[in-house]
């Protein structure tokens, strides 16, 4: 495929859609068009060659039919300030250095927020090997994320600890973070609240505020502010969350997540939820390798929501807003999250003698699958896990470090 590459109106170059044949044409171009490129790392400009190279790539492959899902598009033009501001190092002398110290090339060494002690002896003990350096900004604060490939040594299966604490289910909601099947309720972390309040004031007067005006840009930098901390905020809650369920229980299990669903669903607070679910499926999936326990993942049709937990009955006519479950089979009353996360602990809970009364019928089918980390999902068979979870895995882990 071939595209055009103008240059000052007189110039008009032909260049082909491959990685080298962009490199060229910059290398040629770059004098004139960005008078300002030997201040930058070659690797700045080698990186987004690279990247778009593969978005051309995949705009070819979709055309021809080669690539699957939707039709992708040309690339979009990126702008500093316009899109998300990054860079990224894939070769040179980047990595921690020091404590508290980050080396970039052509940058030098940075001082960051978090220590740096744990990576830089995996690497110096040859555990973990640096794939790329990304240089980002968020609302005014520069990030660099390393991609690391570690070495960890994962349990065989779970501990007696976790074996005798058993498996919990998770009922994920927009009120709550998330309700367990040990009747805890994990609420949004309480500073969450205040940031959302300050998120709609500011969201209010950013709205009000004149276009082009420097109010409007000093509110949007407000804004864009307050939006990254309800994310930081949001993220390290889901972490302390799915770190305290792969640690305690030998098996976590939540539902499967409705994805047609969540693309229609145009409420924030569902979406948020739906967004929350899939960052938390995701983080369990290889916290639970790490620490030796397991993911299990319901059918997305078992209805943990409206069987009773007590009995098995169904109650079909039970709709979002009733917020208890009351069963007219054994007479339980229980609240709808609590009962929902007690049927999916349930489904693994198969030998436990509370279950085995007059449900075999529901669960033949519940257990959809169980996500082992790095293996593809649907691969293995429920009960098959346990043991089968290689000895050492090499995981993907990004350090996200803000200076
Ligand atoms: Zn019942």
């Amino acid at each position: 495929m071939i595209g055009s590459y103008g240059l000052s109106g007189d110039l008009l170059t032909a260049v082909r859609w491959t990685l080298p044949a962009l490199r060229l044409a910059w290398n040629a171009a770059k004098r004139d068009v960005a008078p300002w490129w030997d201040a930058c790392s070659k690797e700045a400009f080698s990186a987004g060659l690279d990247q778009l190279a593969r978005g051309l790539k995949n705009v070819t492959d979709s055309r021809k039919g080669k690539r699957k899902g939707r039709r992708v598009g040309f690339p979009r033009f990126k702008k500093r300030g316009k899109a998300r501001d990054s860079f990224r190092y894939t070769t040179g002398a980047y990595g921690p250095a020091g404590d508290r110290r980050v080396k970039l090339p052509r940058i030098g060494r940075v001082k960051v927020h978090e220590p740096m002690g744990a990576l830089t002896g995996r690497l110096a003990e040859g555990r973990a090997r640096l794939f790329g350096a990304t240089v980002s900004r968020t609302a005014g604060r520069w990030f660099v994320s390393f991609t690391v490939d570690v070495e960890r040594d994962a349990p065989a299966g779970p501990s007696r600890r976790q074996r005798a604490a058993g498996p919990v289910g998770v009922d994920l909601g927009v009120k709550h973070r998330a309700v367990l099947s040990t009747g805890e309720t994990v609420a949004n972390p309480k500073h969450l609240a205040g940031s959302l309040r300050r998120l709609r004031k500011a969201s209010r007067a950013y709205a009000r505020s004149k276009p082009d005006s420097a109010g409007r840009r000093q509110r949007a930098a407000r804004l864009a502010r307050i939006h990254a901390r309800v994310a930081h905020q949001r993220r390290d809650g889901l972490h302390t969350l799915t770190t305290r369920l792969a640690k305690r229980h030998d098996v976590v299990v939540v539902e499967d997540l409705h994805v047609a669903g969540m693309v229609r669903n145009r409420r924030l607070a569902r979406a948020v939820a739906d967004t929350a679910m899939a960052e938390i499926r995701r983080q369990l999936s290889y916290k639970t390798i790490w620490y030796g326990s397991r993911l299990e993942v319901a059918d997305r049709w078992y209805p943990s929501s409206k069987t009773c937990s007590g009995c098995g009955w169904r109650n079909p006519s039970l709709t979002l807003s009733d917020r208890t479950f009351t069963c007219q089979s054994c007479g339980l009353v229980v609240d709808r999250d609590l009962n929902a996360a007690v049927n999916l602990r349930t489904l693994v809970a198969g030998s436990a003698s509370e279950t085995e009364n007059a449900r075999g019928g529901d669960r033949k089918t519940a257990l959809a699958r169980q996500v082992p980390g790095k293996r593809e999902p649907g691969t293995a068979r429920a009960g098959q896990t346990g043991s089968a979870v290689p000895p050492r895995t090499a995981a993907r882990q990004r350090l996200t470090h803000a200076s």
